[in-house]
């Protein structure tokens, strides 16, 4: 970070602001909402801002800037239109200890003016470090169109009630999961639609703290939850919203960083994969850790690569948590067929070349017992997953069983993620052009008439 962002509270403190004309008007009109007191100086007011001096009260000095106007500010604002003014501010600011802010003049500014969502008090700013303000702007005309007008009647609200609920409800977790309800109650959304006067408010409240109270203590859950193939921005909004849910996430090595970003950022991260040279958590000690945490009351995201369901072993654990009677949601996700079709532009089905699509693992003992025949047959894409180390053993298998040495195949590495690589070739060259290019897990391999289409896209 360039900059560290904070909130200052300027009710009541001194703040200079150097200049007269409209931007400086702009500026002076911020300052004064959010409580300063201004200090202006310039030999000239133009009347937005001379209005708004003798409205707040400010001291007006009509002199040219000099470094004693400083005395006892904490914050200055250079806003004239002669740069060499902000740089004095500036210079004299950084002598003097104070932070500057010149408009329009990142190398001259030690602090920076957002750009502001407003719904005090959550207040939303949005900096770029003076590199792009109109990016800026434009995301906040995003976050304006997106959040709730009422959204601060709500945080009043919650913080009115936070004593309260400190005092009903004890523990931590329990605390946590009545208020992530309560934002997506009945009580919130009225609060928001503008239909709960706000006399009401406190006492509907009151009522569902009480309600809570008396229920029996919060039972656990687990979502099974999939990351995708690895670009987060490929999670669904289910997923999304559920991963700042949860109080912990069990996920295993297909899970990228990128993705566990995207996870409450205090909750317990366990990781039940395997790392090169040590030994893979078991299964039967993963489904242990699942009914551990949910005995506990926790809410346990079960993060898988891809889809949860799709050669991830779902649904044995679906089987455990449904034995143990623990509550469970599956969310799907993007599974890497998907990412790497979507990646290398390859289409899973295509008129005339393949009118079905079978995703299968061809991994030790289990591949002898697949129907080899029908996988070499014409007019389908066949997906391999965890393929890349049996390679050769499945091109061979194919030709056995009739697949011409000529059928298109493309194996995608690490697709959707950055370091994406595309090996195209036909069953004949694709062994020998994967271990050329020293392609590594994970990786899928395509074949069919449908990969003679695949081309890099960027990921
Ligand atoms: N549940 C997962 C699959 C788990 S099996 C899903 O639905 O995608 C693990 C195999 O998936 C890997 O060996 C590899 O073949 C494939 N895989 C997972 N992520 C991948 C990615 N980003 N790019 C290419 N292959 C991937």
């Amino acid at each position: 970070m360039d900059q560290l962002p904070v909130f200052l509270d300027l009710h009541g403190r001194q703040v200079l602001l150097v200049g007269g004309g409209e931007v400086a008007a702009r500026k002076a009109q911020l300052l004064v909402a959010a409580g300063a007191r201004l200090r202006v100086v310039a030999p000239e007011l133009c009347p937005a801002l001379k209005e708004l001096c003798e409205r707040s009260g400010a001291q007006v000095l009509a002199v040219p800037f000099a470094p004693a106007h400083l005395d006892a500010v904490m914050l200055a604002v250079a806003a004239t239109d002669d740069p060499a003014v902000n740089r004095a501010v500036s210079a004299a600011g950084r002598a003097a200890n104070v932070w500057v802010n010149a408009v329009d003049d990142a190398a001259a500014s030690s602090c920076f003016m957002p750009a502001i969502v407003d719904r005090s008090p959550v207040i939303i700013a949005i900096g770029t470090g003076g590199a792009t303000p109109t990016l800026a702007r434009r995301l906040r005309a995003q976050l304006e169109a997106w959040l709730p007008q009422r959204l601060g009647s709500l945080a009043l609200l919650a913080g009115r009630m936070r004593a309260a609920v400190r005092q009903a409800l004890a523990d931590e977790h329990r605390r946590r999961q009545f208020w992530e309800r309560f934002f997506e109650s009945e009580l919130a959304a009225r609060v928001l639609s503008g239909t709960l006067a706000s006399e009401g408010q406190d006492a509907a409240f009151a009522a569902a703290l009480a309600a809570e109270e008396q229920s029996a203590t919060q039972r656990g859950a687990v979502w099974l939850i999939g990351a995708g193939p690895g670009d987060p921005d490929l999670l669904t909004l289910r997923a999304q919203q559920l991963l700042q849910q949860c109080d912990v996430v069990l996920y295993d090595r297909l899970v990228p960083e990128a993705v566990l970003e995207r996870v409450r950022r205090d909750a317990l991260r366990v990781f039940v994969g395997k790392r090169p040279g040590e030994h893979r958590t078991t299964q039967a000690r993963i489904n242990e850790l699942l009914l551990h945490y949910a005995a506990r009351g926790l809410r346990v995201a079960r993060l898988k690569g891809g889809d949860p369901l799709v050669f991830g072993r779902g649904g044995e654990e679906i089987a455990v948590l449904a034995r143990a009677g623990v509550p469970l949601i599956v969310v799907p996700g993007v599974t890497a067929a998907f990412g790497a079709a979507a990646a290398s532009g390859i289409p899973l089905t295509h008129r005339g070349l393949a009118q079905s699509v079978c995703f299968v693992t061809a991994m030790g003992e289990a591949a002898a017992a697949l129907d080899w025949r029908a996988l070499a047959a014409p007019l389908q894409t066949v997906v391999f997953y965890m393929g890349v180390a049996q390679l050769p053993s499945i091109v061979a298998r194919l030709r056995l069983h009739g697949a011409p040495e000529q059928r298109p195949a493309a194996v995608i590495e690490r697709a959707t993620q950055p370091g994406q690589r595309l090996v195209a070739g036909e069953l004949g060259n694709i062994a020998a052009r994967v271990a050329a290019a020293g392609i590594s897990a994970p990786a899928l391999l395509m074949v069919g008439d449908v990969a003679q289409f695949a081309r890099a896209t960027p990921p």
